[in-house]
């Protein structure tokens, strides 16, 4: 009933994340309220509304728009913009515009909503135990959106076309899934099957049925979700689990575990408020939690590992699962190690063909590759681990805003991209190691795909300055103007830049190893840097690395590395040789002597090898940061002593020398004491070592924030001591939170530096 009187007409446009989250439907509900008139649109580049009634009430929509937006919308800005009333009475849903040039963020896939979990397991429901339920407020987005704006037509649910209950659905103002792309149901929406050599079951039914079974059997289930296979196997069969290792060609390295519900979480891990939070959220990520010692999963899960990497069900499908097995599922990516998460029926069948002993597919395809995101809390914070389903692509701020579009192609291992439009970065997905065929397509490929999306030209490619990066090669093939970033200035300065700053911070950058600019391997940093530029004011004393990326496998090289720095260590390290051949060790001692193939690093992850080597905890890794891993979880909690490195000046360079904490350590063991204390005592040493830098660092230049970043901060009790002790010395401490410590965060740490550089010119 529209009122007489004045009228008050306006436009209002609202950017941010607003499609793809049931915006359209919450608008349409809000001018019923109000009473209003008028129509709503998806734009290329925002959402578009006009609306027209009696003052008050327009006055109340406007209000309301940001206030009482659905739960997964993000609004940027909301703007108003009065006209003249047109006469309008009813209120509709438009057509989308595609307007070039616009662009917008993407919503990430987000998991099964309360409602529709309701429905999944309602008998009386439509879509009872129906695999690929969803509504306006959950379910696939980026791994189905082919282009924006989003409409089902520009989705992979285009090939499914809506049965006549499901159109009601979809043009019933008020109905959950009003507007809803990708609506479906059992009579119109895509269907499971399942394949066991020339087993052939079609059916949603019967195939999760055989699925079940299969897993039941403790076999190994191929499983097509929304964005690649995952493997799947029944977490508590000791035999099942160890099984799929060897298929896999994955020794050691964790597996992720999926139970039905948070109550059975409870029953493996120990889970803090701010943990059951992450577990429950539409994101669903993989959350590392404190495994209980007494867990009932399959020691192989997480060899040597105190916490359990565990998930809820994200998609029905999942769900339905997990109802049937009623046990906890390792749910690990669809492929072999090293390789890209497979995506296609036949392409996985292919290539999963060897490790699988069933396939439970579907017909809806996969726009996206898409691995699950894993996060650890530490002091009750998130730390992104990887990024990638249900956070990728939201785009992040920069700082300082590019003056033309960007690219920066990330690093050569655990690789990200970032596209840079204005202030906003896209960083993608996790893509992987650079290191294969097969990861270099899906790098390709994704980055293809982003830039259609969000529409994105670059002008210029931000890299590593290391020559013989994959990622820089790509970056070559361009043939555009490159901006060169040091690996750990991009640590650094992605740590600032999700802060939204600029520096100058004193910059400490732990890892693995990168390429330094004096070309020498760096890795354990403490950097002033903003986001323009760097200089270096302190380090770990650099130690030969025999065999070059070798060493990062072979702890025991560390070991031989620091053990040639200081020759009284030898007697102490012998301990870190044993089993090793002795042809091995003699050629690593000569590459040493010789400085062939043993480049000077001063890595933080180098030098957790040569402790867990020195300690008799890992000789041999199956992936890197294995051993690191390990000492920590052997550390705990407990309490620690402190053997701090020897800082001394070399020029403007301070020094830190770790021999003295290794020979303290190798000394207190072969005295006895226990392996789980040394390792604490490593953790306690390392700490105070990095707030004795720092502290001087501080003094020196004045400054009063630290940025801390690099894969080795992935180490919560590493963290959680760094920056109790900074922030004791009345230190500002910014961590990465939004995106990994590791890695996954250079290539928009690249883009800050790159976007700063570009913004002020070259002089700065
Ligand atoms: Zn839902
Ligand atoms: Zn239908
Ligand atoms: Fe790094």
């Amino acid at each position: 009933m529209i009122v007489a009187g004045p009228r008050l007409a306006c436009r209002v446009t609202v950017t941010g994340l607003v499609q793809g989250v049931g915006f359209r439907p919450f608008i349409h509900r809000l001018a019923i309220r109000h009473q209003l008139g008028g129509w709503v649109r998806n734009g290329s580049g925002d959402v578009q509304i006009e609306i027209e009634g009696v003052p008050p009430e327009v006055e109340a929509f406007v209000r309301e728009v940001a206030v009482e937006a659905p739960p997964l919308a993000r609004i940027e800005r909301v703007e108003v913009n009065a006209h003249p009333p047109r006469g309008l009475t009813a209120f509709s849903v438009l057509d989308s515009v595609d307007e070039p040039g616009q662009r917008q963020p993407v919503s990430p896939d987000v998991a099964t909503c309360a409602a529709c979990e309701r429905e999944l397991f309602d008998p009386a429901d439509r879509r009872h135990r129906y695999p690929f339920i969803t509504c306006t407020d959950c379910g696939p987005r980026f791994t189905v959106i082919e282009a924006m704006p989003y409409d089902r037509e520009r989705t992979s649910m285009a090939a499914f076309r809506q049965c006549a209950a499901c159109l009601a659905e979809y043009h019933t103002p008020g109905d959950r899934r009003y507007h809803s792309e990708s609506n479906s149901c059992p009579a119109c929406g895509p269907r499971l099957a399942f394949r066991a050599g020339s087993l052939q079951i079609e059916g949603n039914e019967a195939a999760l049925a055989a699925a079940v079974e299969l897993l039941g059997e403790g076999r190994i289930l191929a499983l097509r979700g929304l964005g690649g296979f995952h493997l799947a196997v029944d977490a508590t069969a000791p035999e099942a689990v160890r099984r799929l290792r060897e298929r896999k060609h994955r020794d050691a390295k964790p597996f992720a575990v999926m139970v039905r519900e948070l109550a059975d979480v409870r029953e493996l891990a120990i889970v803090s408020p701010a943990e059951a939070d992450l577990l429950v959220s539409a994101e669903r990520p993989v959350v590392l939690l404190a495994r209980r010692p007494e867990a009932p999963l399959a020691g192989q899960v997480a060899p040597g590992l105190a916490w359990i990497g565990i998930m809820l069900p994200a998609t029905p499908l999942h769900h339905l699962l997990l109802a049937g097995i009623g046990r906890p599922l390792v749910m690990t990516s669809g492929n072999l190690s090293e390789e890209p998460i497979a995506t296609g029926n036949d392409e996985a069948r292919e290539r999963l063909a060897a490790i699988a002993d069933g396939f439970l597919l579907h017909d809806r395809e996969i726009v996206a590759r898409y691995d699950d995101s894993v996060v650890r809390v530490v002091q009750e914070a998130p730390v992104l681990i990887r990024r990638a389903r249900g956070y990728a692509p939201m785009p992040l701020r920069l700082p300082v805003a590019a003056p033309v579009p960007l690219l920066a192609v990330g690093p050569h291992l655990k690789n990200t991209f970032t596209l840079v439009h204005g202030d906003w970065a896209y960083v993608s997905q996790h893509i992987g190691d650079l290191e294969n065929l097969e990861t270099l397509a899906h790098f390709q490929e994704g980055l293809g795909r982003c830039q259609r999306l969000f529409r994105i030209e670059p002008r210029v490619v931000a890299r590593d300055r290391h020559p013989g990066y994959l990622s820089t090669r790509v970056a070559r093939e361009f043939g555009l103007p490159e901006i060169a970033v040091q690996h750990h200035h991009a640590h650094v300065a992605a740590v600032l830049a999700e802060h939204g700053e600029c520096g100058p911070a004193i910059g400490v950058a732990f890892d693995g190893t990168g390429l330094g600019d004096d070309e020498t391997i760096w890795g354990a940093e403490f950097l002033v840097a903003g986001l323009w530029d760097y200089v270096r004011l302190g380090t770990f004393r650099p130690a030969p690395l025999p065999g070059g990326d070798l060493a990062a496998r072979t702890p025991w090289r560390a070991a031989l590395g620091y053990q040639s720095l200081a020759p009284d260590l030898a007697p102490l390290l012998a301990i870190a040789f044993e089993g090793i051949p002795e042809s091995q060790r003699t050629l690593a001692e000569q590459q040493i002597a010789r400085r062939v193939n043993a480049p000077l690093a001063s890595s933080m992850g180098r030098l957790f090898d040569a402790a867990a080597a020195l300690l008799g905890v890992r000789r041999e890794a199956s992936y890197e940061g294995q051993a690191a891993m390990e000492l920590e979880s052997l550390a705990g909690r407990r309490p620690a002593a402190e053997y701090p490195a020897r800082i001394a000046e070399r020029g403007r360079l301070l020094v830190a020398d770790p021999t003295s904490t290794l020979a303290a350590l190798g000394w207190r063991r072969q005295r006895g004491a226990a392996v789980a204390d040394l390792a604490a005592d490593f953790h306690a040493s390392i700490a105070r070592t990095t707030e004795e830098m720092v502290h001087q660092l501080a003094e020196r230049t004045g400054l009063r924030t630290v940025a801390l970043a690099g894969g080795t901060f992935q180490n919560a009790r590493l963290l959680e001591s760094v920056r109790t002790r900074l922030e004791g010395l009345d230190l500002r401490v910014l961590a990465p939170r939004l995106l990994s410590p590791n890695d996954g965060a250079i290539s928009y740490g690249q883009a800050a530096v790159a976007a700063a550089r570009l913004a002020t010119g070259p002089s700065h």
